[in-house]
């Protein structure tokens, strides 16, 4: 399976994407994990990344492009895999249709985890990771509501999208997916 995982920050994409991995044993592409591990290391990439990070903005297109077309060629990507928070803007989901055309491999599934706009002020608040400030916060919303929600009319009309109510227990949630991935599943 290939899918695509969409949603704000502070939806709990990543709890989900961790259990999705698990169950149906697909390969984690977290582009803002691949960036975080980047900027520590200090390699080039995650030096131009850091600025735009640290700010809540998007790193520019042809970066993330890069590295994930890059980790697309590795082995593990062949069983399936979830893409979490990529492609985040439309030129992003054009440059990754073409290389999955090349590939001969298309989605098969965009996963939208949809959670109302003050609930995720409440999450974040919470959370206390670096580029958790009530300020950064505010600028990644907004980079998601500008750049990101366009995908959502994207991926409608192409067919794929699903949405998930991302209200409510964990366990819940996750059974929620569990049902729309069923077609593929069996
Ligand atoms: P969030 O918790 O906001 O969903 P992520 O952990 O996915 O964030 O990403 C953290 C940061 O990494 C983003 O705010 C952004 O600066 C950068 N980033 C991650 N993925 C992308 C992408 N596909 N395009 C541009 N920037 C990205």
């Amino acid at each position: 399976m290939r899918i695509v995982f969409i949603g704000p920050p502070g939806a709990g994409k990543g709890t989900q994407a961790e259990r999705l991995i698990a169950v149906y044993g697909l390969a984690h592409l977290s582009t803002g994990d691949m960036l975080r591990a980047a900027r520590d290391a200090k390699t080039e990439i995650g030096l131009q990344a850091e600025s735009y990070m640290a700010a809540g903005q998007l790193v520019p297109d042809d970066v993330i492009v890069a590295i994930v077309a890059e980790r697309l060629k590795a082995a593990d990507c062949a069983a399936g895999f979830l893409l979490d928070g990529f492609p985040r803007t439309i030129a992003q989901a054009e440059a990754l249709d073409r290389m999955l055309h090349e590939r001969g491999t298309p989605l098969d599934v965009v996963l939208e985890l949809r959670v109302p706009e003050e609930e995720l002020f409440r999450r974040l608040a919470g959370r206390g990771r670096a580029d958790d400030s009530p300020e950064v916060i505010r600028q990644r919303l907004v980079a998601y509501r500008q750049q990101t929600e366009p995908l959502l009319d994207y991926y409608e009309k192409k067919g794929l999208l699903k949405v998930i109510d991302g209200l409510g227990p964990v366990d819940e949630i996750f059974a929620r997916i569990k049902a729309v991935l069923d077609p593929w599943t069996g």
